[in-house]
Order: structure tokens, then sequence, then C-alpha cells
């Protein structure tokens, strides 16, 4: 067991001037805390924290991180709240614990395995301070050293977290010693036989092939110096778990994997690196297209280095990488430039700007004398556009940030957004419109026949609930037209004694549907639906003898020519149809303010009426339709008002006068004397709107003599 001295000496070695008092009382705060308490191991629980204290010290981590380590366990573990360490350590170290606490709440199964990659970007994203993920890779570090201890059950599911998750966040992170380890030591417990097989082989000629590495360093040594380029030469094993990744990707057989050993070369300057790569494919033929310029071309994480791939002295392949020590020390320094490679993903634009920036800190490590400065630059937002949330079954969905409910709903299943009526958020009921948050589990509630909303285009942040729901939408209004279309049409060609429905299946009609330049003969009656064309146009097309009769014509010709002209008030808009036909009832005279229903007549498109209108009540709710004012039309509308007054010289003369005033035409007015000297006026005016038509009837008021104003409906 590492001892807390060691620990000081590693971080006095790192930063003479570390500030060692918060380290001392960590670990005096974490052995109380943790007194009595055990490892499967035996040891007394305290080990832990220490070797995780000692891992980051290995780091080369500040004192903060360290003192952080110690206690990474406690808030979890022990009776220690959140408080006292805020008290006892400051806000930094209580919220780097808590960032580690939060993610070992997390616990994935191998059925989630396939969504490592969303679980990995999650865990960054949680983790608003590199330091807790740190923290988290040293104490998985460990954990994976003892793992002996557990269960073999247990031993597996770890393991393949460990493999999935974790080695792979070490990976991107550059802190490839970490990446290595966590891999061979989960490959160990995942495949043991596979593991000890490679582990035997790669053991088994070990002399013989100690003595080809060194071979062959001194042969390169020997020719760059005669072409006199100073340069440093490393041989390297490849780790089990890269050796067999290679056996089953390439279905190799480890006897057919020579590079199982590779070789670096190191110099001062990029013109040599190119020379050296001259010489190097003048002694041994390269192989085709294994050589990659990351020099001129370096990758977005800001990886440099000449890649060849060679056959050598004994018909082998050699792979070997060129560089300089600058270069060598970026590579090195943490923010790996191996994982894109070695994993053949390419990195997204968000992702490599993490990578300069977090490359940029570990390099500049030294140079933050100011704990703040550092501090500030600790903080990292490594994937601000996107938030990670659970299904009821664990399942991890990414979303933008901003989504809602709907969102999700879409991302399980287009029938589950289109039938979407609410949501739960972590157990408690929520609108459709919150917005959702890293860590949520979000369940969806669905009813059946029920379909989306226009008013969600106003909320939704993915392209693909967007889509569906414009597209729901699209499909109802090219349904509803056809409905309509097709009650126009057969009224009308029952008109002329036709059955439309018996017609539809003659070639005339195929010829019609062309005529007008459509494909489908559904898509020839939306249109009429839509307005665009009438039933008569059609009959004209598919009977061209005998002519339909002149006075027929002619009604007919009336009849959709006043509807026309009444659709191009557009002062209505009718739910989920574009461009209709529409009239108002007579019998209730709507205007602006008014509310109102439609109904979908007869062959003539929608009749509007006030909601309390009789008629409209009569009518048969399957034909009911939402309908609603254009606040942006500028229509008049008819209207009818009934005045009682009493009949003196000039009154007509002065109500006229009022409406007049008030920018309101009179249609029609009928008066009524009654014997007592009293009149009742009956007026239509035309007017924009309810209130427009409140304002009339209020000055009509004023005028003297006159007892009652009031609107009526015929
Ligand atoms: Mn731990």
């Amino acid at each position: 067991m590492i001892r807390i001295n060691d620990i000081i000496d590693k971080i006095t070695e790192n930063h003479p001037d570390a500030e060692l008092d918060i380290v001392d009382r960590a670990y005096i705060f974490s052995a109380r805390v943790h007194d009595g308490q055990m490892r499967l191991s035996g040891e007394p629980y305290l080990s832990h924290p220490l070797e995780v204290a000692g891992i980051l010290a290995d780091m080369k981590l500040d004192s903060i991180s360290i003192a952080a380590g110690l206690l990474h366990d406690v808030i979890e573990d022990t009776y220690a709240t959140p408080d006292e360490i805020k008290n006892m350590f400051g806000p930094e170290v209580l919220h780097i614990v808590s960032g580690v606490t939060k993610l070992s709440g997390l616990t994935f199964d191998s059925s989630q395995t396939r969504q490592a990659e969303s679980i990995r970007k999650m865990i960054l994203a949680m983790a608003d301070d590199i330091r807790v993920i740190l923290i988290k890779l040293a104490d998985r570090l460990h954990n994976m050293r003892t793992l002996q201890f557990h269960k073999e059950s247990k031993r597996r599911k770890i393991a393949q977290e460990t493999l999935d998750i974790y080695a792979s966040i070490a990976a991107r992170l550059g802190i490839y010693w970490i990446k290595k380890e966590l891999e061979d030591s989960s490959f160990k417990y995942l495949d043991s036989e596979e593991y000890s097989r490679i582990e035997s082989l790669v053991s088994e000629d070990k002399e013989g092939r100690e003595k080809y590495l060194e071979t062959v360093k001194d042969y390169i040594e020997k020719k760059m110096n005669e072409a006199d380029l100073e340069c440093e030469v490393r041989g390297r094993y490849k780790n089990f778990y890269s050796i067999y990744q290679k056996m089953i990707k390439q279905n190799l057989a480890f006897e057919d994997i020579y590079d199982i050993i590779g070789f670096r070369i190191i110099l001062d300057r990029i013109p040599q690196c190119y020379e050296a790569l001259g010489l190097i494919h003048a002694l041994w033929k390269p192989v085709d297209k294994k050589f990659k310029d990351y020099i001129g071309v370096p990758k977005h994480n800001m990886y440099q280095s000449l890649h060849t791939t060679v056959i050598g002295p004994v018909g082998e392949r050699i792979e070997i990488q060129i560089r300089t020590r600058d270069m060598d020390r970026v590579a090195k320094s943490g923010i790996a430039a191996h994982w894109s490679y070695k994993e053949g993903k390419s990195i997204d634009e968000n992702m490599s700007k993490t990578f300069a920036w977090i490359q940029n800190l570990v390099e500049n490590q030294a140079d933050f004398r100011n704990p703040d400065e550092f501090l500030e630059n600790v903080r990292i937002d490594l994937f601000p556009d996107e938030v990670y949330v659970f299904t009821p079954d664990g399942e991890i969905k990414s979303l933008p940030r901003g989504a809602t409910p709907i969102d999700f709903a879409y991302t399980i299943h287009t029938e589950v957004g289109n039938q979407c009526t609410g949501a739960k958020i972590n157990g408690r009921l929520s609108t459709l419109k919150n917005e959702l948050h890293t860590g949520n589990i979000v369940e969806i509630i669905t009813t059946k026949n029920h379909h989306p909303s226009k008013d969600w285009l106003n909320f939704v942040k993915t392209v693909k609930a967007r889509s569906r729901i414009r597209q729901w939408i699209k499909i109802q209004e090219k349904e509803r037209s056809i409905t309509l279309g097709r009650e126009m049409c057969e009224k009308s060609f029952r008109k002329y004694r036709l059955n439309f429905n018996a017609l539809l299946k003659l070639e005339e009609m195929g010829k019609a549907v062309e005529h007008f330049g459509f494909k489908t003969v559904d898509d020839l009656i939306a249109n009429v639906g839509y307005g665009k064309i009438t039933p008569l146009q059609i009959i004209r097309k598919v009977t061209p003898k005998p002519e339909p009769k002149e006075e027929n014509e002619s009604i007919l010709g009336r009849i959709i020519s006043h509807v026309r002209k009444k659709k191009h008030r557009a002062g209505v808009i009718v739910s989920g149809v574009d461009d209709i036909l529409i009239k108002f009832g007579k019998c209730c005279r709507p205007i602006p303010g008014d509310f109102i229903t439609g109904y979908i007549t007869q062959g003539y498109g929608v009749t509007v009426h006030r909601t309390g209108c009789v008629n409209a009540l009569k009518m048969n709710p399957e034909r009911q339709i939402d309908v609603e004012w254009n606040k942006n039309a500028t229509e008049t509308y008819p209207v009818k008002i009934c005045i009682s007054c009493h009949d003196r010289v000039g009154l007509l003369a002065d109500i006229a006068a009022n409406i007049t005033k008030n920018g309101a035409n009179i249609l029609g007015l009928k008066t009524e004397i009654l014997e007592n000297k009293s009149a009742i006026c009956f007026l239509t005016i035309e007017v924009k709107d309810a209130e427009h038509l409140h304002k009339i009837i209020s000055a009509i008021k004023k005028v003297g003599f006159v007892y009652k104003v009031k609107r009526i409906d015929r």
C-alpha cells in the first residue's frame, strides 16, 4: 500500500512550490471517515483513495486534484456531507468530488455497449471539470488492478464497461498508458484464454525478439548516421489487446503479425524527417498505401508524424513512425493522437477543438503559477450542443440542446411522436414544451388516434420531429382535400346525370388527369378540393359531347363564380388545409372577433358559422372542421343591426351620419313605423370586425331618441 509520504514526495518532485497542507488534511479526513471500512481484498478501505491519489500524482496533477482524489469516495460511501467538504476544503474540491460521485451513480450493462459512443460523450459532458474525468480514470484503474477480489459475474461486467467506455475516454484524452493498461486488464477478464495465449506467444521467443529489435534499431541508426542524420531510434511492443484486435480485424494468425514491434525515429527538424523517410524507403520496400504524411497534413488533434510500413530485412512488415522531438512531446503530452488512427474514426470539429484545448492545457500546465488561472482553464464544456437523456429502459438518446419531449418521442418511433400526448421527466409529469437536460429519464405518454399539432413546429428542435410533423400535416391536408374534392365532383357530375365514380375508371379520366398535368386521379381530385380546378372543367374534359346544357352551365357557373369570389376574401384559415373554398353562413353572418366553426358542405368547400348558430348546431358533427380568423386579412363583412327608436325628423340622417363617420358602409335599410310613433330600423352595414361593430353600435346609441341597438342574425 502506497503511503501518504510517497504521494507527498511525488507532488513536490513535480511541483516544488505545491501547497501540501490541503493534501495532508484530506488524508486525515479520509482516514477518519473511512475508518473501519474494508476493501474486498481485506485491506483497509483507505488503501483505495491512497492508490488513486498516487496515480493522480503520477499524472503530475495539482494538490487540489490529489486532495479530491483522497476524498473521491467520502460523499458516496461515508457519513461525510457535501457541506463538510466545502467548509473544510473549499468549493473546488467539493465540485470535483461531487462530479466523481455523480459519475459513480451511472452503471451500464453489456446490452448498452452498442451505445458506448453516447455513453462516453455523456460522461465527458457530465463532467464539466477535466479533473473529474482524470480522477474517475484513476479510480477505475485501481479498481481494475484489484478486480480479482470480485465475483466472476461482476468482474465481467466491470471489465466490459471499462473496455467499452473508460479505455476509450483515456485514449481520447491521450493518457495512453492508462488506455493500454485498462485495455489489457479488461481483456484478461473478458477472454482469459485468448489473453494467456497471446501472453505466452509474445514471451515465447522473447529473447529472439529482443535481439531482432536491437539489430533493426542499430541498423537504422547506422544508416541514418551515415547520411549525417542525427536521430534517436526506439523500438516498442504493442499491447496485448492491440495485437488481439489486429488478429481479429485482419483475420490473421499470431505468426502472421510481424509488427508486434514498431519503431520510432526521432529527429530535430522537419526536413530531416522526409530525408529519413527517403532513406528507409531506399533500404526496404514500402507497403503500398501504408504511407501517411501527418506532418504535411496534421490530424485534427494536432498530431504530427510520418507513418510508413516497409518489408523488413527478413521479409516481415515493420511499422515505422518518423517525427521531430517537438512532435513527439506533443503526441505524448496527453491528448493523444493515436485514438483516431487506431480506432479508425474521424474527429468532429467539436472534438478537435477540445483536443487542442486540453493539449494546450497539459503542455502548459507548468506555466500556471496561479491556481485560479489554472482552475479557470480546467472547466470544460466538451459538448455544449448536446444533451443525453435516458428512456425508462435505460437506453441513452442524444439530442440537441433545447430539445423537448416531442423530439425525444420522435427519436423512439414516428408513431410514438405522432401519438404523444404527455411526458414524464424523472417520474414527474411535464409539459411537452419542457427543455430536456442531460441525465433526465424521459417517459412518453401516448394516446391512440391522437395526432401531431401544428404548434409543435414552434418548439421542436430536431430535424426528424420537424419533418415528421410536417409530413403528417401534408398528408392530412391532402386527405381532406381529396374528400372535399370528391364530394364536389360527385355532386356536380350528378347534375349532368353523370356518375363520377363510374367515370373514374374510364380512359377519359386518365386523359383529364394528364391534361391538367397531374400524375394520379387523387392529385386531380385534391386540386378540386384546393379550389384550383372546378368540377365543371373536368366534366368538359371527360364528356366533350354532348355539351352540357346551357342553362345548367350558367347556374353552375354562377355558383362557382360566386363561391370563388367569396374565396378571395381569405379572411378565415381552415385548420390543416391551405387554399380552400370558403363561404360565410347567411344565417349568422360571422365577423372577425366572433367565435366561429366550419362545416364541410356538399360540393362547395367550407361554410363558416358562428359557434352558437342554430343551423351550425344542426350540422353533422363529422363534417365539422376547425377554422380561425386570419388576423392579416383586411376584408369587410356584412352584418345586420336592429335599432328601436322614436320616429322623429332627421333621425335616420343622424344614424347614417354616425355610421359613415365610423368608417362603415350602409348596404341596406328597412324601416317599420309602429303605431305609437316608435320605429324599428333594420340596417345592413359592412364592418371590419366585432370591435368595429361595437364602436358603431355605441355611436348610434348616443343619437337622440334611440332606445336600443342590437346585432341580429337575419
Ligand atoms: Mn473509488
